[in-house]
């Protein structure tokens, strides 16, 4: 069912339903005070025939009947009855004759038990009413027809009745002018996030002035759509920077093929040749095996092998890593006054990427170093541990710090030293995976610290 639809339902049943108990209230009071109004007259009238017949001596039987007759205005068809203390009639009145009333026994105990008790006969309102004084006991029956307050209470129902007619009708119609103001934002937003495309992402869905749920909504959309186009940014970025990347060796390697296949060459020349062509072939397989690990990076860490990793063992692991990329580099590694527990040493992760992202910023120090060589410092701070990666290199410039992490760049493109500009981003990806952060400070010609915080899986596992 459309919303549109089951929202004019809900308000529209809601509605209806205080109208019909606001309706039904008025009926009930009125009829109350209907009752009420009646069982005042119908007394009053008892009190004054039991004040009559108390003075019997005055007032004959005929007289008081005459009396009673002369009220016939006031109430219509009355009847009126007395009975003794031992419920014997005494006297009786009607205004249509033979219009007798038959009082049962219970009606006149009820009467004498509260004073007056009120009761339907013939289709008349009755009120049985015990009159005590002085030595008098009796039960006056009074009934009479309550026309006017019948009438009253009949053309009552009919207003009400057509009320909850017409209010209906009003209820449906105001109920879908209300659905449709309430879903005019969503619809908005629905067509605004239509004309947003991948080569449109520059768009935002207008927010408007108020600060409502819909706001919050078309706010929320809009932060997405930011991410969505960062990421989408990044992606071009890194087909164009990885194609360039690839390009070049290829061109190189297809060139020097081209040339010299031009003419018959000496077998020297030949070799020299394949030298170059494998030179360029290991640079594209390098380069391709590291934009591997880069998508293994991308996403979550749900599709990762996720164990519990001593952190020191893979710290150690580093010097050997490196001197088996360049047996000139050299790493020491230091370990700051850590606990004798093991546990305090352990981080959730998954152990080949930890490795290679500190070894990705170690190879930097000792390459980026004149001494080819980079300290790891392991520490332990309130719940997470350090590891601190210092050389004494030629530094990086301040308004780097950020840049460095972005996937190929490098810093004046770095001549003399070989790389892709894709180890630093390869080590941040890796880190905040496994919810860690980088933080760098460096300082021109004297060196830079990377520094590597990672949560330590006790406290991962005291907070989750
Ligand atoms: P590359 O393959 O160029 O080393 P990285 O992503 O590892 O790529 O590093 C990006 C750039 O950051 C490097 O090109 C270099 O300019 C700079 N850099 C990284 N580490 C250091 C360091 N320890 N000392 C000086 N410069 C560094």
């Amino acid at each position: 069912m459309p919303v549109r639809l089951r929202i004019t339902l809900m308000f529209s049943v809601l509605a209806m339903l205080i109208l019909c108990l606001v309706c039904s209230a008025i009926y009930f009071f009125s009829y109350k005070a209907r009752i009420s109004n009646i069982s005042i007259r119908l007394t009053n009238r008892s009190i004054t025939t039991a004040s009559f017949l108390r003075q019997a001596e005055a007032f004959d039987y005929n007289l008081i009947q005459k009396i009673d007759s002369l009220t016939t205005n006031a109430l219509k068809n009355k009847s009126v009855q007395a009975f003794d203390a031992q419920n014997q009639s005494t006297y009786s009145y009607s205004d249509i004759p033979g219009d007798t009333m038959h009082i049962s026994q219970q009606i006149l105990n009820n009467a004498r038990k509260k004073g007056s008790y009120y009761f339907t006969v013939n289709a008349k309102d009755a009120i049985a009413y015990h009159y005590v004084l002085h030595n008098s006991d009796l039960v006056i029956v009074a009934a009479a027809k309550d026309v006017n307050g019948k009438k009253n209470l009949h053309t009552l129902l009919k207003i009400l009745l057509l009320s909850i007619l017409i209010g209906i009708i009003i209820i449906v119609i105001a109920g879908y002018i209300f659905s449709a103001s309430l879903l005019l934002p969503i619809k908005k937003i629905t067509g605004d996030v239509e004309v947003i495309s991948a080569q449109n992402l520059t768009r935002r869905i207008a927010t408007g002035n108020t600060k409502d749920e819909w706001y919050h909504l078309a706010d929320t959309l809009n932060r997405l759509l930011n991410r969505l186009q960062e990421s989408f940014e990044f992606q071009r970025r890194f087909i164009a920077n990885a194609s360039h990347e690839l390009s070049t060796p290829l061109t190189a390697v297809s060139s020097q093929l081209d040339v010299t296949l031009q003419r018959d060459r000496s077998l020297d020349e030949y070799k020299q040749v394949m030298q170059s062509v494998y030179q360029d072939v290991r640079h594209m397989a390098k380069l391709t095996q590291t934009l591997l690990e880069f998508a293994k990076t991308s996403g979550s860490a749900g599709g990762l092998e996720i164990s519990l990793v001593r952190i020191d063992e893979v710290v150690l692991r580093i010097p050997s890593e490196i001197s088996r990329v360049n047996p000139h580099f050299r790493v020491s590694v230091e370990f700051a006054a850590l606990p004798a527990e093991a546990d305090k040493l352990l981080v959730y992760g998954n152990e080949i990427l930890l490795l290679m992202a500190l070894k990705n910023i170690a190879l930097n120090g000792c390459k980026y170093s004149s001494n080819h060589h980079a300290e790891v410092l392991l520490s332990l701070q309130k719940g997470c541990i350090c590891i601190a990666v210092k050389d004494t290199g030629k530094g990086i410039p301040q308004d780097e710090f950020l840049n460095i992490f972005q996937p190929f760049y490098r810093v004046d493109k770095n001549p003399g030293q070989k790389g892709f500009g894709l180890g630093l981003s390869l080590a941040y990806r890796i880190i905040t995976l496994h919810k860690g952060t980088i933080e760098v400070s460096s300082e021109l010609n004297k060196g830079s610290i990377f520094l590597i915080r990672l949560p330590q899986a006790e406290s991962v596992a005291q907070s989750s």
